[in-house]
């Protein structure tokens, strides 16, 4: 997984004046992405890192020679308009390029001249998915989520038997993963009526999932599962993931196969994957298991990972909608969470899903599921909040929603803090919703 080194120290600051503490990208973050800029249509995609409110040409960098102390298999990589090279490497190749990156833009021994020529502002640059996603694997690992939403369905017991087991997932669709500020259009699809018959129509019960991608790093061959010790380093880093929720269409088509088209018509992510060396200073235990629920088995067992598998990263997600934007009102919040209160770590995972000898491969895609925690104030989607809508939520204006209505902006937020270390964040992930077709 790697150590602490000099790159996390809180008390190294930059050159760059737009990094002022407690911004979501200071030096010690350093999140990889994909831009171009934003005036400049034919200009190629670069990849890049976020430096306070600006963003770093990495590619370009390194074309003048910029980072020639990073390994050469990392430099190489940057000449792409994807992160999928990158994300293919060896950690210690990774941490070569981060190290580099870090000491051009150091406040004291950094190189301020000839860097600087490299830098972008943040609103001048246009931003994409960072890495082509061959695959993409949504889990359902937060124990509260599947309890409230068991809880609608089951009240008397809302977990199914295989749930405290296994890390519970379906294969989701890479093709409609979009960047955050893509706008979501509400879907149709056949819905259950009182009648009997269904009919095809626009979702009534569209929904957010407030969830952390997880992307992997290096794969593994097809027919070698990844041992549970090595499973950490194939993380490459993560982001933020809305997995837009059409909980009408889903209730009628889910049975038996799982979730399809209810699903797979938009997923969000944010643009800036903060890497696994970035993240090191946030790991933590996991949440212990709650009384009654049994231990893992040896394949998903691990002391490293009941130590330090989990990641402490704040969550949270927002509202605006179209009265609010109208009279210049901000997003409220409406719900905080934290990743680390899962009842699986990344690790587990990845060693879960490959344990049939199922192939990773750079790049892919993994959902964390929706991040809840046990009350109202913690829940990651509306059916949580609402009681499947039966509960309606008020908004500070005297709005209410059982689910998003068109026009609504849902913005997902994550930061993470530590004693010693400096908060880092994860910029925003947002998307609006666009009427039917
Ligand atoms: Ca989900």
């Amino acid at each position: 997984m790697g150590d602490l080194d000099h790159t996390h120290d809180a008390r190294i600051q930059t050159w760059v004046a737009s990094a002022t503490p407690g911004c979501d990208f200071p030096l010690q973050n350093l999140p990889l992405g994909i831009f171009r800029p934003a005036h400049d249509a034919s200009a190629p995609w670069r990849v890049g890192t976020a430096i306070g409110a600006h963003v770093l040409d990495l590619g370009g960098c390194a074309e003048d020679g910029l980072l020639d102390d990073a390994d050469p298999a990392a430099l190489h990589a940057l000449d792409a308009d994807t992160l999928n090279g990158l994300m293919a490497l060896p950690g210690t190749t990774v941490t070569s390029l981060r190290h580099a990156v870090h000491a051009l833009l150091r406040a004291d021994t950094g190189h301020r001249r000839a860097t600087e020529r490299r830098l972008h502002a943040m609103e001048a640059v246009t931003l994409r998915l960072p890495v082509r996603i061959g695959n993409y694997t949504d889990f359902y690992a937060s124990l509260h989520h599947a309890t409230n939403t068991g809880r609608l369905l089951r009240p008397d017991s809302p977990l199914m038997a295989n749930y405290p087991w296994l890390p519970v997932a379906y294969h989701g669709r890479p093709s409609s993963v979009v960047v955050s500020g893509t706008p979501v259009r509400r879907p149709w699809g056949q819905q259950r009526t009182s009648s009997g018959v269904p009919e095809l129509r626009p979702s009534g019960k569209l929904d957010l999932e407030l969830e952390v991608g997880l992307f992997v790093g290096a794969g593994n061959p097809l027919g070698e599962p990844i041992p549970i010790a090595e499973a950490a380093d194939h993380l490459f880093g993560c982001c933020l993931l809305n997995d837009w929720s059409a909980r009408d269409i889903q209730a009628w088509e889910y049975q038996p196969l799982g979730p399809f088209l209810g699903k797979n018509f938009a997923t969000t992510i944010s643009p800036w994957v903060v890497t696994r060396q970035a993240l090191l200073p946030f790991r933590t235990a996991p949440a212990p298991r709650e009384p009654g629920l049994p231990a893992p088995l040896p394949y998903l067992s691990d002391v490293r990972e009941a130590t330090t598998g989990a990641f402490d990263i704040h969550l949270e997600w927002q509202l605006r909608t179209t009265r609010m934007r109208e009279g210049g009102d901000a997003a409220v919040t409406v719900a905080r969470t934290n990743l680390g209160s899962l009842l699986w770590t990344p690790a587990q995972l990845i060693a879960h899903h490959t344990v049939n000898g199922c192939n990773l491969e750079p790049g892919d895609l993994l959902g964390s599921g929706t991040v809840s925690g046990p009350d109202a104030t913690a829940c990651g989607s509306m059916l949580e909040l609402t009681k499947g809508g039966r509960e309606p939520w008020t908004l500070p204006n005297g709005e209410t929603r059982g689910f998003l209505e068109d026009g609504d902006e849902v913005v997902l937020r994550g930061r993470c803090s530590a004693p010693g270390a400096a908060s880092i964040g994860f910029g925003e992930c947002h998307g609006r919703i666009s009427p039917a077709r």
